[in-house]
Order: structure tokens, then sequence, then C-alpha cells
């Protein structure tokens, strides 16, 4: 079983990190275990947030855990505003837009010393953000292990039908209560584990872009997940049945993944081209009015195609040094106005970066076979991420989460526009074979 790092454990709060940098330690407690709940009074009592808090919850787990959260809050001495988010109809999930945000702002007017989120990714989001926009402190009851989301200093809101990452402070207490956790919808269960497959290819995008473009990168923050990715994977065919064991290490592992961001900054460390394809799915799906499924479920499946590109890739490296003098990106500007439409706005200014390839890489080139074994390294943690989701019960192609052929291959073809982070998909097409790849891989 997995625990949380002894650098959170024993109130670390910076250290001399491996990568060469200082990172500092967010401060903040972690309970973790059966019935640790029970334990926010104490907390709460050593913390001092306040007097006054806003509990924000939605309306299917408001009823689940609201009352005993609200007792125990009460017994602490702290009075409580409560907000239960609906969903707007027409959705089929609870979203961090502005709908969302402006039903928390109107409980924001009894003042609150802090804020209380009981639920999972879309309610942390909105708590984080608001919490960090109003200068108030925060605390997570986190219902379900379906991201890892809880400990990142990232907040994606949906802004005018666009998806955008604001920074903001991860929470002061993040109680991860295993009965809580293991009752959890066995969906969500299934998108945190999805989810941290991700963390694979995001990984072996970091080393790519550090041999190809120089960027910095920490292994420690791959050290964080890597024992969670191994253990996790190793026993997929035990997430059926909800084990405190294997809920409690996929809990720790997405929250350490969540960790690793917060100690880099910003979520290279948990994010590459499958969280593009992944963003790039929900925004066109919200936009047509689909279901746009859950990030984790989007996440996981992306990087089953993923892995494979990359497979490819790595199989052929020794090829790409000829492509180098002769590169012709096959993705132009025009062509990106016209299928971006109103959204071009939001992708302009990474668009116009990334349609032109650099105009040297690193070491790279010069010696492949160093560079394939350290992407390897991180890519292979998880050697068959399709038949793991498949052991796990879990959907592992984005057909199978409902969106058509067309529709998926355009998100490989557009999505590494949403962001400015370079992952393969860029090099692929400045090197003119992100087609080719495409019809292989999707086929
Ligand atoms: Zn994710
Ligand atoms: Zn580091």
């Amino acid at each position: 079983m997995l625990d949380i790092p002894s650098i959170v454990k024993n109130g670390v709060r910076d250290f001399q990190c491996i990568c060469g940098r200082r990172h500092l330690v967010p401060e903040q407690r972690v309970l973790l275990g059966m019935g640790v709940l029970f334990d926010l009074p104490q907390v709460l009592s050593e913390l001092n947030l306040g007097k006054k808090a806003l509990l924000v919850s939605d309306e299917n787990i408001f009823p689940l855990f609201g009352e005993q959260v609200v007792t125990l809050l009460e017994k602490s001495g702290v009075g409580v505003e409560i907000c239960v988010l609906e969903q707007p109809s027409g959705f089929f999930y609870l979203e961090p837009d502005e709908d969302a945000r402006s039903q928390i702002g109107v409980h924001l007017q009894e003042n609150p010393d802090f804020i209380v989120a009981l639920g999972s990714g879309v309610i942390n989001d909105l708590c984080k953000f608001i919490a960090h926009r109003v200068q108030k402190p925060y605390i997570v009851i986190a219902t379900a292990p379906s991201m890892d989301g809880y400990s990142s200093p990232g907040a994606p809101m949906l802004v005018g039908g666009y998806k955008v990452t604001f920074e903001a402070r991860p929470p002061r207490v993040i109680v991860m209560d295993l009965d809580i956790l293991s009752q959890a919808p066995l969906e969500l269960i299934q998108a945190g584990f999805s989810d941290l497959m991700g963390k694979t290819t995001a990984n072996a995008d970091w080393v790519l872009r550090h041999y190809l473009l120089n960027e910095y990168l920490c292994e420690y923050s791959f050290e964080l997940v890597k024992e969670g990715l191994e253990y996790l994977s190793r026993e997929a065919a035990l997430l059926k049945e909800r084990s405190p064991e294997f809920v409690s290490s996929l809990s720790v592992a997405l929250f350490n993944s969540g960790l690793s961001m917060t100690l880099v900054g910003d979520s290279r460390p948990a994010s590459g081209l499958e969280h593009l394809v992944a963003h790039y799915l929900e925004i066109f799906a919200l936009h047509r009015h689909l279901n746009p499924s859950l990030h984790g479920l989007r996440v996981g499946a992306a990087t089953v195609v993923a892995q494979k590109l990359y497979v490819r890739f790595l199989d052929e490296v020794h090829l790409f040094s000829s492509f180098v003098s002769k590169k012709k990106p096959e993705v132009l500007l025009d062509e990106l106005k016209l299928h971006f439409g109103p959204l071009f706005l939001f992708v302009e200014k990474e668009a116009a970066e990334k349609l032109s390839p650099p105009l040297a890489f690193g070491d790279f080139f010069a010696n492949p076979v160093f560079v394939r074994k350290k992407v390897e390294e991180k890519l292979l943690v998880v050697s068959h991420v399709e038949e793991t989701l498949k052991r796990a019960g879990i959907p592992s192609s984005l057909q199978e989460l409902g969106f058509g052929e067309s529709m998926v291959r355009d998100a490989f073809r557009y999505a590494r526009f949403l962001r400015k982070r370079i992952t393969l998909l860029d090099l692929l097409d400045w090197f003119g074979v992100l087609e080719e790849y495409l019809d292989w891989a999707l086929r």
C-alpha cells in the first residue's frame, strides 16, 4: 500500500531537489485513512482558519455527506453557510462555468473566513479558484479518487465555453477518508486510475522537450508517481472490488501527482499530449452538446493512442535525423482558423508559435539511442496501457466513450494548438509525418 511522501508527513517547507532547484512544499495537512473525517475538528482548532465557513457541494454529494460535515464543523465552533450547486439543464455534468461561479459568489456575500469543498474534480476546482481570488484559505473533503487536482496548483475553469487553467493555491487541508472514497461511484474511481495512466506519456513528452529544446526536467517529480503507476497497473484487476487498499493507493498516487505539479510550479509532470487531446474533446463536445465523458476516462483512452504513437516514433527515431533539413509542417494557419472558428481567438497565440518549427534541436538527434532509453524509462513504466485499462474494466478507446472517428482524428491533429507546451504531436507534424502516424494509429 502506498503512503504519502515523508516531505508532506514531516511538514518539510522546502528542500534542495536532485533537479538542482529548491522546491517549496505547500503548507498542508493531509488526512488519509478510514474515518479520518472525524479528525477534522481537531485539525481545524489547531489551524484556526476562522469561525465561519462556506461549504460548497453539489446535488449528488450533499445529501450523502453534507449533514455529517455540517455537524462536524459546528462541533468545531464554526458557523456554516451552505452552497449546493445545481447542475444546469442541458449539461451532462456540473461544469466550472460562469453559472457555477456566480452561484458560489452569492454566498460569498456572507463573508466566510474559509471555504470547504465537499466533492471531487469540479467542486474542488471551483473552490480552489474562488478561494484564491478572494484570498481566503480552503480545505477539501475528497469524495472520489477521480483525478489529481486536489493537491495541484491549477484550477481549470470554463470561460466563454473554453477551458482555461488558472494558477491557484492548493488547499490547506485535504481529507481523504477511505470510508467516503471507497463508496465513490465506480466510474469516478475508473476515471482516477485512467488519468494516472496519462502520467507515462506526459513524462515522455517532458523528457522529449528536455533533450530537444533543453527544457528543465525534474526527475524527483516522476519518482513521486512511479511507484503508484507500477503498483496500480499490476493490481489493476482489483479496481472493481474497490478494496480500501486499492482505493487508498490510488488516492495517494493521485495526490502525489498533484504534489509533483505543485513542486514544479505547473502541470508539466502530469500533462502532455494525452491531456491536450482530452481537453480538445471536452471543449468540442460541450460546444456540440455531446456527452464529454469524464476527464480521467478521456485521458486514459487518449493515452492508449499516445503510447502507440510513441512506441513507433522511438522505433523509427534514427530516421528523424535525416528529416531535419527538409522539415515541412502539414498543418497551416488558414486551416486552423477554419477549424477552430469562434474559438480561434483562444488558440491564436499558441498556434502562431507552433506553426513554425524551432530552428535547432538540442542533443536529441545527436544521440537518438540514448534519448530513446530516457523516454522509455517514463513511457513504459506501464508497458501496455490498453491492456491495463481493460484489466481494470475501463473503456480503452475514445470511441467507446462516445466520440466519433472524425472527432478523434481532429483531436489528434489540432489539440496541440490549445497550449504552448510542445509534445510528440508537434514533432511529428514539424517533420511531416503526423498524418501518416495517425492513419496507422487510429486505424
Ligand atoms: Zn488529468
Ligand atoms: Zn526537482
